[in-house]
């Protein structure tokens, strides 16, 4: 689960973090009394979206020369201006994809002079089993391209969850900055706070883009801060945080997705033609891997579980014939725990309650898998059986291009 940029700050603040002063606004009203309460010089009034790039972002009906979807302004009538501009407007940034998104929310934020710009990021390494804390010096710009033309400049070290974190942790992400002095005590101090903050939250992902040294003034020493902030949480793990699950906001997800969660699915839209509804997750991969290679593309992941109920079974047809884009369905089912006249008869309620207007392929196998079979059969409903899953995906393949 991912949550906005003002949350997670307002998340490691929790743990320490020194983030700068800001609050959130739904309205322009909102956003003033925000600008009011901060006192300014210099104010940032950020989009709220699930997306990064919001800064070179472009929002829709607005010219080329109009700003971004991050704007640094110098009083509270331009945090007015603004906020009037960008807020319900769509915002699209490389990604949102092409159709971009609505700016529900703003972020008033104290502005901050920047002396340099960091990445620093933490995530999971399945293949290490620790955390792994990936920097580097050139930060404010996309992770992906520093790794593509200067991967030179990118340092990674993992951190054991046995052990935590050490001294040497914070000198490593010091030296790998260039800092010395105090600016190392403090990316020695910061690294402690976000590796606490990520192990106590059961983050999956927490990335800084960018972290900065402040430029201060003459009587000030300068400051790491953290300047934008991406979270992401492991959703299995939320039972456990009930206060990060109330920071979900549905508006940023697919009503599909959503639709799914509730009924216990594992559901994720994709962008191909063949909807899928499958049991077990690797039995998913596989069939989408399937339907590849016979040409076409899946155009969404679902899992229905294990206990694959009726209920189950029909709320999952609902849900892949609400997309659009789905041209042909491709049931694969193996009963293992699951009968397969069970999910025969699952299939065929579906059909009957939600109507089918695209070509089906059912393919079952394990228990009870002939009497599954002649239950389709037997159904009278247009429904083509599969021998095996090659024979299922050219079957499917087939009918959705020919019906073109
Ligand atoms: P992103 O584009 O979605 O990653 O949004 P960011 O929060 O990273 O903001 C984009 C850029 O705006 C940053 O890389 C900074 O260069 C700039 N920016 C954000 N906050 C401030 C600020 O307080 N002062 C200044 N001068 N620039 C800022
Ligand atoms: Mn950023």
């Amino acid at each position: 689960m991912n949550i906005h940029e003002h949350q997670a700050k307002a998340v490691l603040k929790e743990f320490g973090v020194a983030v700068p002063r800001g609050y959130p606004a739904f309205t322009v009203e909102e956003a003033v009394k925000a600008a009011e309460q901060l006192g300014g010089p210099v104010f940032v009034v950020k989009s709220q979206i699930h997306a990064g790039g919001r800064g070179k972002g472009r929002f829709e009906g607005l010219g080329p020369e109009a700003k971004g979807g991050v704007r640094v302004v110098k009083s509270a009538d331009e945090v007015k201006a603004n906020a009037a501009e960008m807020l319900g407007r769509v915002l699209v940034t490389h990604q949102t994809g092409p159709a971009g998104k609505q700016v529900n929310r703003l972020y008033i934020e104290e502005g901050a002079a920047i002396a340099k710009e960091f990445y620093l990021s933490l995530l999971v390494d399945r293949e290490t089993s620790r955390v792994s804390v990936v920097t580097s010096t050139e930060g404010g710009m996309d992770i992906e391209d520093v790794a593509h033309s200067t991967p030179e400049k990118i340092v990674t070290f993992s951190i054991d969850p046995a052990t935590g974190v050490w001294p040497h942790h914070g000198l490593t992400l010091a030296q790998a900055l260039g800092l010395k002095g105090d600016l190392q005590k403090q990316a020695s101090k910061l690294l402690g706070q976000l590796y606490q903050a990520f192990m106590a939250k059961d983050m999956s992902m927490l990335e800084i883009n960018p972290l900065i040294v402040t430029a201060p003034s003459d009587e000030e020493v300068a400051q790491l801060r953290v300047l934008d902030a991406k979270v992401s949480f492991d959703s299995n793990a939320l039972y456990r945080h009930p206060e990060i699950k109330e920071l979900r906001d549905e508006s940023e997800e697919d009503p599909k997705e959503i639709e799914a969660s509730k009924h216990d699915l594992s559901y994720i839209a994709l962008d191909g033609s063949i909807g899928c509804m499958v049991n077990g997750a690797g039995l998913a991969m596989a069939t989408m891997d399937i339907i590849k290679l016979y040409g076409a593309e899946p155009a969404n992941f679902l899992d229905v579980g294990g206990g694959a109920t009726k209920e189950k079974v029909t709320e999952a047809f609902k849900i892949i014939t609400a997309d659009p884009n789905v041209k042909g369905i491709l049931v694969n089912i193996f009963g293992g725990i699951a009968r397969c006249d069970i999910l025969a008869e699952g299939v065929i309620a579906a059909v009957k309650e939600t109507g089918l207007s695209v070509p089906l392929v059912v393919r079952l196998e394990g228990t009870n898998a002939q009497l599954g079979k002649d239950i389709i059969n037997k159904s009278g409903l247009n429904v083509i059986a599969a021998n095996d899953l090659s024979d299922g995906a050219e079957k499917i393949v087939k009918a959705v291009q020919g019906a073109r």
